[in-house]
């Protein structure tokens, strides 16, 4: 029986970095599972993303259960199941969040988050290849490569000048001194590919003899020997096989399935395991609760101009002209972010950053089962979002099985000042779009609809029409309190040998997307395990 220093629950985007620094010492036997597959046809290229949401090859395709603030909607929780994880299915926008977000993180007691602390692992993972960066804040020779498009798009350029005629102004780095302001999104590709962790960290680790990856491996619970974690128990293509750590066992399942692992393993709440008639090893009342995410509205509005937007330009010959000028290595809409352009406001007057966030998409689509399609009309969506929303839900097993789904509640706006701020985004995003700047493109607005004016009648829009922007993050929360699950090093609590590294650990949301922070949660982790903080 083969013993590793340390398995790796996970190649994510978390996992993927824990498990290249962690083997980058050819004295440590690391082994990597991963319940996916190794790559998917359209992982790496950038408009594949559209083609992965709803895909069950690379895709969990999990859903929420109803949700009351959402107008009892069941909504869509896609994760990443391949390698790379959910950084192989993503947007690709890349944001790191504010200073204040780490200072917050440090402030609730966990000693080594606060920015200080976490800005050196930010710049280790990074190659940002943008000159004007400012090296006191960016990395250069990190594994990810991140890239800042800059700003050639008209219609795009449009919404800059709208926004400086409202007071929003550039910003031509908010992962730098400041997040303020309106920017071009910075992205995690480079030249026509997706850089994701299995290209970045996975795929330079791969020849390594002491780093074994085991790919269509589905850990279905961890191996306690009383309160030592010792190995992990796992499926591939149905056979039963188990693992085991010498030293640590870091669990990266991601935010939805890492809590379900360690329930499944009997860590968790005692009572609700009871009585599924899981054995309970540890009781841990916090595995699974706080969940968050951002709940986010698209405003939309149709482009009366012609040319300016991507439902021109994705079809016809307009395609086939952009499909030669992706395979010629040429700016084409085919190797573009998700949502290229986004500005971080202030909902309100007096704060000290911004709360919201605005996220535009040069085009308008529709959701078909098999995933989104672009529209007949021309036009452009914003979506707009409370950046740190503090409505908390939960992940839970339903049952013992490791295949089930576990539920997923999330009780978007279930406080009060989530609500006031998404209405403010709404209505930032609006006065943007109504900025004499946006005149020549004869815009007319779609989604909420002029005629809804009101607080409460653009609540009732968002309860009916808003998806999360999937971030879920914060149900293994970091922390001392009795709701926390790991400690400042990713301990968890109560059970020797065992790690939880991903984005689970975050005690609170972070404003903006996750896949930096959980990259940079994997760094940290790595770190505190090989005593290199
Ligand atoms: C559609 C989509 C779009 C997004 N867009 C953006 C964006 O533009 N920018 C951004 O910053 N963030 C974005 N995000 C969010 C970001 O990608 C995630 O927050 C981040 O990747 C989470 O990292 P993680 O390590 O926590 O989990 P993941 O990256 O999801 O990794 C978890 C891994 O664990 C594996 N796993 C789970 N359970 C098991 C098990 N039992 N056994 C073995 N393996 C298991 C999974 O298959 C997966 O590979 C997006 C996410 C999605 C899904």
């Amino acid at each position: 029986m083969k013993i590793y220093d340390f398995i790796v629950v996970g190649a994510g985007s978390a996992g993927a970095a824990v498990a290249h620094r962690l083997s980058a010492n050819p004295r440590h036997e690391v082994l990597l599972l991963e319940a996916g597959s190794r790559t998917h046809f359209w992982e790496r290229i950038p408009i594949g993303f559209a083609k992965l949401l709803k895909n069950p090859s690379a895709n969990w395709l999990y859903e929420s259960e109803p949700e009351p603030g959402a107008d009892g909607r069941r909504l869509p929780v896609p994760r990443g199941k391949l390698l790379g994880g959910s950084s192989s299915i993503n947007g690709m926008a890349f944001v790191r969040g504010q200073a204040q977000d780490f200072d917050t993180w440090a402030q609730m007691g966990n000693r080594g988050w606060s920015y200080d602390d976490v800005l050196p692992f930010f710049k280790r993972m990074e190659n940002y290849t943008t000159k004007e960066g400012d090296d006191g804040f960016r990395g250069r020779c990190g594994p990810l490569h991140v890239t800042n498009p800059g700003l050639t798009d008209p219609l795009l350029g449009a919404v800059v000048e709208a926004a400086g005629q409202v007071g929003i102004p550039h910003n031509s780095d908010y992962n730098g001194a400041t997040q303020d302001g309106i920017a071009m999104s910075q992205a995690t590709i480079l030249g026509r590919r997706r850089m994701s962790t299995a290209a970045c960290y996975i795929q330079p680790a791969r020849k390594r003899a002491n780093l074994r990856i085991e790919t269509k491996a589905h850990a279905e619970c961890l191996i306690l020997e009383g309160k030592r974690c010792v190995g992990v128990r796992y499926r591939v293509r149905g056979a039963r096989r188990e693992a085991f750590a010498g030293r640590d066992v870091v669990v990266s399942g991601g935010s939805i399935n890492s809590p379900q692992l360690l329930e499944l393993s009997g860590i968790g709440q005692a009572e609700r395991l009871q009585g599924l008639g899981i054995e309970v090893n540890h009781h841990l009342p916090g595995v699974g609760e706080n969940l968050r995410d951002h709940f986010a509205p698209r405003t939309r509005w149709l482009v009366g101009a012609k040319g300016y937007t991507l439902n021109e330009r994705g079809r016809g010959l307009s395609l086939v002209h952009q499909t030669l000028r992706y395979l010629l290595g040429r700016p084409s809409m085919m190797a573009a972010v998700a949502a290229p352009l986004r500005a971080f406001v202030r909902s309100r007057d007096g704060l000290d950053s911004p709360d919201a966030l605005l996220g535009w998409v040069p085009m308008l689509s529709e959701m078909r089962p098999h995933g989104p399609v672009l529209s007949r009309e021309s036009g452009m969506t914003c979506y707009a979002h409370a950046m740190r929303p503090e409505s908390t839900g939960y992940v839970h097993v339903t049952c013992a099985d490791h295949r089930e789904a576990p539920a997923i509640q999330f009780n978007f706006l279930s406080v009060r000042a989530d609500e006031d701020i998404t209405v403010a985004a709404v209505n930032i995003a609006r006065s943007i779009m109504r900025a004499p700047a946006m005149g020549r493109l004869q815009l007319t607005e779609l989604g909420p609809g002029e005629d809804l004016e009101s607080r409460d009648e653009i609540l009732d829009w968002v309860r009916r029409t808003a998806e999360t922007t999937y971030h879920p993050v914060g149900t293994c929360k970091m922390g001392n309190d009795a709701m926390a699950v790991v400690s400042n090093e990713l301990k968890v609590h109560g059970i020797e040998g065992l790690r939880v590294a991903d984005a689970s650990i975050m005690p609170t949301l972070v404003s903006g997307n996750t896949n930096a922070p959980s990259i940079m949660i994997g760094e940290r982790a790595a770190g505190w395990i090989l005593g290199d903080a």
